[in-house]
């Protein structure tokens, strides 16, 4: 979805909020579109700020469902998208060397909602997958998921401070 910008880099004063449907193309490196499992309308408000440049402030809420980090199981989690950006119009691009970085998802006059949503969906992404808190995770044995109980594996593992003196037990052992 395109928005012109033009007007709100032009008129002062001018504001409009809008709920918009969006869709979501291909987000970068891990991220998978796919594990997108619900998502509410963007709340999009664009604002003059002063001549060509405007405001863009929004909000969104989406659900995720990853595999836990700990026991992989399919574990579904909340993205809060809320932003306040600034766009600047092409003829005054040149005054802040970052800016054009910075708004990748406006092209010429054209706010690019789908791309913007990306961006944003991929800086609210969850750093931790945990299906609870206190996950258990699995055993490094057998696999079992150790929230579903003990599955009785010897899991110890020695103190490597004693690796030394288990080995000459060995030997004594010969
Ligand atoms: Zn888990
Ligand atoms: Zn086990």
């Amino acid at each position: 979805m395109l928005i012109h910008l033009s007007d709100y880099f032009s008129q002062a004063n001018k504001s409009k909020s809008f709920s918009l449907d969006f869709a979501i193309g291909k987000l970068p490196y891990a991220y998978k579109a796919e594990v997108v499992t619900k998502k509410e309308p963007l709340e999009l408000t664009i604002s003059y700020k002063e001549k060509g440049k405007a405001v863009l402030t929004g909000g969104c809420r989406l659900e995720v469902t990853l595999p836990c980090d700990r026991c992989l199981v399919p574990t579904t989690l909340p993205v809060e998208v809320s932003f306040e950006r600034e766009v600047v119009a092409p003829e005054r691009l040149d005054e802040d060397p970052d800016q054009k970085d910075d708004q990748v998802f406006v092209e010429e006059y054209q706010l690019d909602v789908d791309k913007l949503m990306e961006e944003e969906i991929v800086i609210n992404w969850p750093t931790e997958i945990l299906c609870r808190d206190d996950c258990k995770g699995l055993c490094p044995k057998c696999g079992h998921n150790l929230n579903q109980g003990e599955c009785g594996c010897d899991t110890f593992v020695p103190d490597p401070r004693f690796a030394g003196l288990a080995d000459i037990m060995k030997q004594l052992e010969q």
